[in-house]
């Protein structure tokens, strides 16, 4: 029985927490109203969570008419996790706090080496950003690492990296100089996750990153469903044109082939805001390669509609321009769609350039969240 009642004050306080981060501030009265829990019961939990540092008394609430209440609110930087994105040429690290907000990013231009050298920036990248963080390192909850590869599912190991050529890396090399619990995660789940976490309500999706490779994750029940064997979502691979262009797969006809965001890059002198500029101008040639690559896209997004019938978030290098042609998307998609007329399902990212290495660091985030 003693067990019991424990696991019930265990969530009342997670209850109330959670409660409090969705308002900015609550009085004890407001609390025990909205879970429908006793004064004395709220009273005992905010304590609790006040002793932890967790959560602050933050001025009053006005009562109509009556005293003034005490009001209460998260301490956001109570805790912190850390994010790296890991790419071919460039290394970016985030912190992110309890609320999910991002609160530091840094960007380093170095090519991805397996040397130990490489690994030992890592580590230094993340102590530097713990120390302009001013936060103890026992306030840092982990870091996780976020890389264009497939990894097991332990989160130790890279078991398909042909694109860094690291198949085999380890997360004991990758985090060698890293004093924190830390994970590997695949850069498309981490990114979907960071768009999951700013849309609460959504339950079901399926998150596209438009980079120099395409990844993507599906999420059944806000959780990201790897597969049998991790390697689900993997729509970059996914046959768009029968025996067509050569993909770095080794196979023929690929999304990636006809949807790389280096298509688009190469086009604008190796930069995608060139390349949007001058669509935007109407240059001719510009436009007919945005216009080929849209058409690509839609077969590929109408495919996943089919499959998964759920929202659809457009993410990665690509998916940050999106914003100003979704609606040209959205036509081309319901053209092809079966059964709906419009493709209200289809959204642009909120991230628009730190979502892998936010979502990397958000299931430190969730799962301290989980457990207060
Ligand atoms: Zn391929």
């Amino acid at each position: 029985m003693k067990a019991k009642s424990v696991s019930i004050k265990d969530i009342n306080r997670n209850q109330i927490y959670k409660l409090l981060r969705q308002n900015e501030s609550l009085s004890k009265q407001d609390i025990a109203y909205q879970l429908q829990l006793s004064l004395p019961t709220v009273t005992q939990n905010l304590n609790l969570l006040l002793e932890q540092n967790l959560i602050a008394n933050t001025g009053t609430i006005g009562n109509t008419g009556g005293r003034k209440a005490r009001a209460y609110s998260c301490v956001s930087n109570a805790k912190a996790a850390i994010g790296l994105d890991i790419t071919r040429h460039q290394i970016t690290i985030v912190a992110v706090d309890l609320s999910g907000n991002v609160i530091q990013i840094k960007r380093k231009n170095e090519p991805f080496e397996r040397t130990d050298e490489y690994f030992r920036l890592l580590g230094m990248m993340v102590q530097e950003t713990v120390k302009d963080l001013e936060l103890e390192p026992s306030k840092i909850l982990g870091v996780g690492i976020a890389v264009p590869g497939l990894i097991t599912e332990d989160h130790q190991t890279v078991f398909y990296g042909k694109i860094l050529d690291f198949t085999g890396e380890t997360l004991r090399q990758f985090a060698k100089y890293i004093p924190y619990p830390s994970i590997l995660i695949n850069d498309a789940n981490a990114a979907g996750i960071s768009e999951m976490w700013v849309r609460p309500e959504m339950t079901n999706a399926f998150y596209i990153s438009l980079s120099t490779n395409i990844g993507g994750a599906v999420y059944i029940d806000k959780q990201v469903y790897t597969g049998e064997n991790q390697k689900s979502g993997e729509i970059g691979h996914i046959t768009i044109v029968p025996d067509g262009f050569p993909c770095y797969c080794g196979q023929m006809g690929c999304l990636e082939a006809y949807c790389s965001a280096s298509l688009l890059a190469d086009a604008g002198n190796g930069s995608l805001e060139i390349f949007f500029n001058q669509v935007k101008e109407g240059k001719a040639d510009k436009l007919k390669i945005w216009d080929q690559y849209l058409w690509y896209l839609s077969i590929a997004i109408n495919n996943i509609r089919m499959l998964f019938d759920c929202d659809i978030i457009l993410g990665g290098y690509v998916g940050a321009f999106m914003d100003e042609y979704i609606d040209t998307l959205k036509k081309l998609v319901s053209l092809r769609n079966t059964f709906e007329h419009r493709a209200d399902f289809l959204l642009t990212c909120n991230y628009k350039t730190e979502a892998i290495a936010a979502g990397a660091a958000l299931p430190f985030i969730k799962e301290f969240i989980d457990q207060i």
